[in-house]
């Protein structure tokens, strides 16, 4: 399997990828290590997790640099993923112990009856995961999972194969048994192997397409299926705000990681009274990005990881276009090595634009004007996703009423692109199934064991 540097087009490792036959014997590995791992106490099971956190602060940059090489992501946002990924692991260390307490629900002496409730691990999971923040979406399923007394096979994207492989490493230099945590390598050809398996649970992060895939191949087997997906997320501006500080914010929300993250502002709606303001503002503000070269610290907008995705951008835009839309800035691939999309803003767009419609994740953003509160809900919710949703207001009562209408999986006010460890992250609709973060989020790797004892 060749690695290759988006940025660049040069390949930069070249690896054995796992077969069907090599997928079953690591299978089968995880299958005898899992018990001794969930026998450990819960504190030995932290205090490996703590061990890992501090191999990870000890290779930081190198992990940084490694992961702007093989995905093209800007070498401060590589290192922003890693410094948010210690304030994860921080929270699944003091969280876990409560969450997976056994609790005691019910204890009537009349009756001598005890009720409770126990945290088991679900055995063997497959975590197939996407390649966009591999440190955020991986350690989202494999870290509390590992907490919960599971054996991992974790099969990362393709696209961050090498990441993937030195996480597996530092999770063996941490006393995670190599038995426990299993790395396993390939594209989606070895993804599907992996699900073949007889795992106890499937935990995926990456498209709709082929979340259904995966949903489909693991109907029949009654384990637990757990889907995080794309978006086409929302964002509605009211005419109350400040323009420039908003226009600024909104920018970021939607061109961070150059427009590949699930939860990248993907449209926008702007009341009619400031829509023009906001516009220039907005497109200001982007034409300030510097694109270049991922591993120049001054980089804001990085390389496109999948090949593919440049003709999905191009297509947008020319469908726009022939539409109606105005191109106020970008709107072309960057010729030369590697892949590039200019950062783009459209205007003049509507719902029968690809752009408002399908996952752009891209540097491309189309803003459309509206005329009243009632119109944006209805644009915002009118969308086969439901994955994050803002609103941008003074009025906290405004906001409340607006967030209150959207079905979507998280609402921000007055901040955008944003995820928390202390709350739960999923996604409506084709958004996904199941959740990751928050207490939700660690017992999503266990199954509730109910306990009724009576005394004789
Ligand atoms: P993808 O669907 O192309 O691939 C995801 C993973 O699935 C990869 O590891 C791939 O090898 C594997 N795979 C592909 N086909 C398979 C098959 N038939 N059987 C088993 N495995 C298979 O997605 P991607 O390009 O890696 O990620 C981008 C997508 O992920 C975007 O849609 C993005 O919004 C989404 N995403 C969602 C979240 C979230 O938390 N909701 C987070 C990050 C990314």
């Amino acid at each position: 399997m060749k690695i290759t540097n988006p940025a660049t087009g040069t390949t930069i490792a070249d690896l054995p990828a796992d077969s069907p036959s090599t997928v079953r014997k690591k299978y089968e590995r995880a299958r005898a290590g899992q018990p001794g791992w969930a026998a450990r106490p819960l504190r030995k099971r932290l205090e490996a997790i703590a061990a890992f956190r501090e191999r990870i602060v000890a290779d930081r940059e190198t992990l940084a640099r490694t992961l702007t090489e093989e995905v093209g992501k800007p070498i401060r946002q590589s290192r922003s993923e890693l410094n948010g990924l210690l304030a994860r692991l921080d929270f699944f260390l003091s969280a876990s112990a409560k969450a997976l307490h056994e609790q005691r629900v019910r204890a009537d002496s009349a009756q001598k009856m005890d009720e409770r409730i126990t945290h088991e691990p679900l055995g063997v999971i497959a975590n197939i995961s996407a390649w966009n923040y591999p440190y955020f979406v991986g350690s989202n399923v494999f870290v509390p999972a590992l907490i919960a007394g599971n054996a991992v096979l974790y099969k990362p994207s393709e696209f961050a194969t090498l990441t993937g492989l030195h996480i597996a490493r530092l999770f063996a230099d941490a006393g995670v048994p190599e038995d426990v945590f299993v790395p396993v390598i390939g594209d989606a050809k070895t993804g599907a192997a992996l699900l073949a398996q007889p795992v106890d649970g499937v935990f995926f992060t990456g498209s709709y397409a082929t979340g259904a895939k995966i949903a489909a191949a693991a109907g029949k087997r009654m384990m637990k299926v757990q889907l995080e997906l794309g978006g086409k997320d929302p964002v509605y501006v009211c005419d109350d705000v400040d323009v420039k500080a908003a226009a600024a914010g909104i920018a970021d929300g939607a061109f961070y990681n150059t427009g590949q993250s699930c939860c990248s502002v993907e449209r926008i709606y702007v009341h009619e009274s400031i829509h023009d303001a906001f516009v220039d503002a907005f497109v200001a503000e982007v034409k300030g990005y510097r694109l270049g070269d991922p591993m120049d610290e001054s980089t804001y907008i990085g390389a496109i990881t999948r090949r593919p995705q440049l003709d999905v951008l191009k297509k947008q835009v020319t469908d726009a276009k022939k539409r109606g839309a105005r191109l106020r800035t970008g709107g072309k691939i960057v010729k030369g090595k590697g892949n590039w999309f200019e950062p783009t803003v459209l205007t003049h767009v509507d719902h029968t634009m690809a752009v408002m419609r399908d996952e752009s994740f891209g540097p491309i953003i189309g803003i459309q004007k509206v005329k009243s509160d009632a119109d944006a809900i209805a644009l915002m919710n009118d969308t086969e996703y439901g994955l994050t949703a803002a609103v941008y207001t003074q009025d906290p009562k405004r906001a409340r009423a607006l967030l209150r209408d959207i079905n979507a999986g998280s609402v921000y006010w007055n901040c955008c692109d944003r995820v928390s460890p202390r709350l739960p992250w999923s996604g409506v609709k084709h958004s996904g199934i199941g959740l990751t973060l928050s207490t939700y989020g660690i017992q999503a790797f266990t199954r509730p064991k109910a306990w009724h004892l009576r005394e004789a």
